[in-house]
């Protein structure tokens, strides 16, 4: 087979990733993505179906495109999620494919999207008392988060990591509860840094509570964090190690320490727009190709189009900072 030629932007980035979301639609609220109500969701016609979905991803793959991360809105409200990973995981040139999700069905999903051949797992856990996971994702759902991640760990997922956005005046009394409960479980934590991509227009940058400040937090508790090894460079979070050796903190600080330089993803919205950042203002429009009579040549020449124009970063602390129209249930994070 011939080598695939890269996707590389005018910095020099290589692409090598898609996250590709299946849905904007979700079983929680959480307010800082989704609005609590009156949300109109794409029609499902809209929706790219899992064909299309096949076909891009074939595409990006004979680009050099090796990962894949399915994620939404929530991709298990997706019917049938598991056939589209099983098309998916045998497509020559993935080596790598996961699945980002809140957990709520995922006890009951988990079994069969790892036969599917589903090797990753991303689980949003942002909190651990009922109250605040409440007053963030605005609906009841705890209890089966926890089921969901003991149910995937019992299932055996190659990897599984819990994902918890932080939140000034909100969250801080969770990080050490959430540092302990990965310990305890053998679960990797990562803290991310709260974006400005609420569809509700509330963000504001002293609700960031940064990554540093967490980790003086878990530090206090639990002793010293020490720097981990970055097999990855393109990936977006900074790993520590417990010098006591039981368990690992990442920390994803897009606002505070941006990490532009090594992105190298790229993302396709559940109706098949590509995108060269979470934060861009503007979309590549897939869908119209795949529905239409476009060959694979054409539907690579929209992806390198969209490489091609990536900017050397988001912008979020220059005071041209444009907020992208589209709330992050609906690019797919
Ligand atoms: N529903 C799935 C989930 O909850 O993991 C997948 C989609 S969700 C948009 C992906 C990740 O983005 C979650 O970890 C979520 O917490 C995070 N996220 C959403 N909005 C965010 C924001 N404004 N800033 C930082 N992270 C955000």
């Amino acid at each position: 087979m011939p080598l695939p030629t890269p996707l590389v932007d005018s910095f020099g980035r290589v692409h090598t990733s898609l996250r590709i979301s299946v849905t904007d639609r979700c079983n929680i609220r959480c307010f800082y993505c989704m609005p609590d109500e009156n949300i109109r969701f794409k029609p499902r016609h809209e929706l790219l179906t899992f064909e299309e979905i096949e076909r891009f991803a074939k595409v990006v793959a004979g680009l050099g495109v090796h990962k894949l991360r399915l994620t939404g809105g929530e991709p298990l409200v997706r019917a049938e999620l598991p056939k589209l990973v099983a098309r998916l995981a045998r497509l020559p040139g993935i080596d790598d494919l996961a699945l980002t999700t809140n957990g709520i069905l995922l006890a009951e999903q988990a079994a069969a999207l790892k036969a599917a051949g589903l090797k990753r797992l991303n689980i949003s856990l942002d909190a651990l008392r009922e109250e605040t996971f409440r007053t963030i994702a605005r609906r009841d759902g705890l209890d089966r988060v926890l089921a969901g991640i003991f149910a995937a760990q019992r299932i055996g997922f190659e990897r599984i990591r819990l994902n918890a956005v932080a939140i000034r005046g909100i969250t801080e009394e969770e990080v050490v509860p959430l540092g302990a409960f990965a310990r305890e479980h053998g679960l990797e934590l990562r803290f991310i840094e709260f974006m400005p991509l609420d569809a509700e227009n509330h963000w504001s940058s002293e609700q960031v509570l940064g990554g540093e400040e967490i980790r003086e937090l878990l530090e206090a508790e639990f002793g010293p964090l020490l720097p981990a090894a970055r097999p990855d460079p393109s990936q977006p979070a900074t790993d520590f190690a417990f010098a006591d050796g039981c368990g690992k903190i990442g920390f994803i600080n897009p606002v505070t320490q941006p990490f532009c330089g090594d992105c190298n993803r790229l993302r396709l919205t559940a109706e098949g727009q590509v995108r060269n950042c979470l934060f861009s203002v503007v979309e590549w429009d897939a869908r119209e190709l795949l529905r239409g009579d476009a060959s694979d040549a054409e539907i690579a020449q929209l992806v390198r189009d969209c490489v091609a124009a990536k900017k050397p970063g988001h912008g979020i602390d220059s005071p041209q900072f444009v907020k992208p129209q589209r709330a992050m249930y609906q690019i797919g994070g």
